[in-house]
């Protein structure tokens, strides 16, 4: 059985970004540019006010501290004028600083009467200016190829004009389940039967990660109704399937897949949960069977497909980040697999600790509901106390420390 190391690298070796398309801004977020976003103008386009107050000429105070009060620019709405000598004009920040001005002097730095505003500090020639260009300069390149948006980014492209862009697109995810005892959420169980849990954990899962789930039901096991479901899958961009991928009679999803010409990469890997987890390529696309067991269907989505959606969107930080915590409860030895614990991640004193979750049979779903982290225990390894220091998988951040 190969490692999940060996496994990993072979899934990461076969999987290749989709193809980039326009999109526009708003729509991109979370998403990875494809080429380099580039200013259409200079930001800011003009100089202009970094604070409420009066624009003026510094010349024009070195003999007064009083000057006439000509005129307002208001954020929208510029002074068309020309300031002359002696003269200030109340502005706005973001203003335009009007022709003739160069410094700013805030407004609680003076004082007004009849029409006319008298500095009550010194002022430094250029103060409170924010000039042409400051920012960034047109046809800049403001974030390079490979970039993933966040609002942060959507918020700078926005500002220099850049409405479309050019991104790796959402992958369609094509997901089903397998098994005859499965009835969808909503209906009525009938003897021996339970939910479809994999089916809403998946869908729940693909659209947290960024991406399109195509649900497409339930297979009963049989190979004539395993290949509907396949037909059905075709258009997608990466294919799960749950169940059916272990040595029982009834698991067929493999039997199925080679059938249609499916490349097969690996099937069991040395891992507890999810020794089953079966990969290849299915006309080039990639093709992940996870095991049944709720526990094992979560584990090898976070330890195999994550990573290889990282890589169809083009993402070069593949693997979820690993960080060094301390470990809150004792762990028992490890065998021989690779064993993937479900744990809680807890701040205290500003420090991250990981607990080990209770009930982590592969059977339960409990333990991926409070879970924000996989805690890796090699094979072989000796058990483990509380108070080392370990190397867990991030799933995502705990909140925060103080409640009020
Ligand atoms: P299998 O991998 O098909 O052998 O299934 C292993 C175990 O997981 C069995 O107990 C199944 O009933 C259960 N199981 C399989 N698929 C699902 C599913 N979609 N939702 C919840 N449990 C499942
Ligand atoms: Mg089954």
């Amino acid at each position: 059985m190969i490692s999940y190391d060996e496994a990993i690298a072979t899934v990461l070796t076969n999987v290749q970004a989709l193809t980039p398309v326009e999109l526009p801004l708003i729509k991109a977020r979370g998403l990875v540019l494809a080429s380099p976003a580039i200013a259409r103008w200079d930001m800011p386009s003009w100089d202009n006010s970094a604070m409420d107050g009066f624009a003026f000429a510094a010349l024009s105070i070195e003999s007064r501290t009083t000057l006439k009060i000509a005129g307002q620019s208001f954020a929208g709405h510029p002074f068309s004028g020309h300031l002359k000598s002696g003269e200030a004009v109340r502005i706005t920040t973001g203003a335009p600083i009007p022709d003739g001005a160069d410094s700013v002097v805030p407004v609680e730095e003076t004082s007004e009467k009849d029409n006319s505003v008298s500095l009550n500090r010194p002022v430094m020639k250029g103060q409170h200016v924010r000039y042409r260009g400051e920012e960034f300069h047109k046809n800049e390149e403001l974030l390079t190829s490979g970039t993933q948006l966040y609002a942060g980014g959507i918020s700078l492209l926005s500002s220099a004009g850049i409405d479309q862009v050019n991104v790796i697109p959402r992958p369609r995810v094509a997901i089903f389940s397998t098994g005859d005892e499965l009835v969808e959420l909503g209906q009525k169980l009938g003897s021996g039967q339970i939910v479809n849990s994999n089916l809403q954990y998946l869908i729940a899962r693909l659209e947290e990660c960024g991406c399109i789930p195509v649900p497409l039901g339930v297979g009963e096991d049989r190979c004539d109704d395993l290949n509907r479901l396949f037909d059905q899958a075709q258009e997608a961009d990466l294919l799960l399937t749950t169940g059916g991928v272990s040595v029982g009679e009834k698991d067929l999803v493999q039997q199925t897949l080679l059938q249609r010409g499916l490349e097969k990469k690996f099937w069991k890997v040395a891992i507890k949960p999810g020794k089953p987890v079966l990969f290849g390529l299915l006309e080039g696309k990639p093709c992940f069977g996870l095991p049944g067991n709720p526990a094992a269907t979560a584990a090898t989505f976070e330890l195999f497909v994550r990573p290889a959606l990282q890589q169809l969107v083009g993402n070069s930080n593949l693997l979820a980040p690993r960080l060094k915590v301390k470990l809150a409860e004792s762990v028992r030895a490890g065998g021989k697999r690779q064993n993937f614990l479900w744990g809680e991640l807890r701040i205290t004193d500003g420090c991250l600790e990981i607990l080990p979750l209770q009930r982590q049979g592969s059977g339960q779903n409990r333990s991926m509901q409070k879970a924000q982290a996989l805690l890796p225990v090699p094979i072989d390894s000796p058990s483990l106390n509380a108070g080392d220091d370990v190397e867990v998988i991030l799933l995502r951040l705990p909140q925060g420390e103080k409640t009020f």
